[in-house]
């Protein structure tokens, strides 16, 4: 497949060939006016996410309710395979390109944790078609709802990018995060591209809320939010 591309490089060859090794969804974005001062070479956004498993064991039954861990190292560790192919690929077209790992990696090193606030999966993704921010802060994917994790390859290569980018929520008159939110810390309002990434959350309000199960529970973990979203219901799917 990659010898193919090095004649031609189009964008749904590149979707398919990161389908075939395992991508639930890649979409290409421009997000040329997102970007901070040094990235602006680097245009088109490849936005890649893969589903999580099924709920099983991180869907934790407690005497105060079910509680749910989205944290999954072997979805992420498959993110990262796919970032690392693609970015071959786009090198050994001459392309430059920087690959933004899955959020679990934030902190991981210096590097990586600086390139976090300079750019976000979520610009990737909505531009890219593939979701808007939901009232929960989430990403959330039509089919998927909230159950992926996102990747990003920042790249100069000249893909046709998405002309159906999310500019604004498609939640409506939904507010199951808001009512399931333990900590009342999701607003009843809709994202609008204009207004930036602005949470809608309170992050300090959901923070404590982990912190309290952590003390109650003897885990650092919510999730309601994610559980409560109808958007997707693959999740329920054993
Ligand atoms: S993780 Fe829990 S506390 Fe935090 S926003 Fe979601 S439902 Fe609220
Ligand atoms: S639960 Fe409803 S309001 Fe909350 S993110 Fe999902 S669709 Fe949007």
């Amino acid at each position: 497949m990659e010898r193919a591309l090095q004649l031609t490089l189009c964008a749904q060859e590149v979707k398919q060939y990161l389908l075939s090794l395992g991508a639930t969804l890649v979409g290409f974005g421009d997000v040329s006016q997102g970007l901070a001062g040094e990235l602006r070479h680097m245009p088109v956004a490849i936005s890649l996410a893969v589903r999580y498993p099924p709920l099983g064991r991180n869907l934790i039954h407690t005497i105060r309710g079910p509680i749910y861990s989205n944290r999954y190292r072997q979805v992420d560790l498959m993110l990262e395979q796919l970032q690392k192919r693609l970015v071959s690929l786009l090198k050994s077209h001459g392309f430059k390109c920087l690959a933004i790992p899955p959020d679990s990696h934030r902190q991981d090193t210096r590097f990586v944790a600086r390139l976090y606030p300079l750019f976000s999966h979520k610009v990737a993704a909505t531009c890219a078609g593939l979701g808007w921010i939901g009232k929960n802060g989430l990403l959330i994917n039509e089919t998927y709802g909230p159950c992926l994790s996102w990747a990003t390859v920042l790249t100069n290569a000249p893909l046709e990018v998405s002309t159906t980018p999310y500019v604004s929520g498609q939640c409506g008159r939904c507010r199951r995060c808001v009512e399931a939110c333990p900590a009342g810390a999701i607003a009843d309002r809709e994202w609008r591209r204009e207004e930036g990434l602005v949470p809608h959350i309170d992050v300090d309000a959901c923070r404590r809320q982990l912190e309290k199960n952590q003390q109650l529970m003897g885990e650092d973990i919510c999730g309601l939010c994610i559980l409560a979203c109808p958007r997707g219901n693959t999740k329920f799917i054993n």
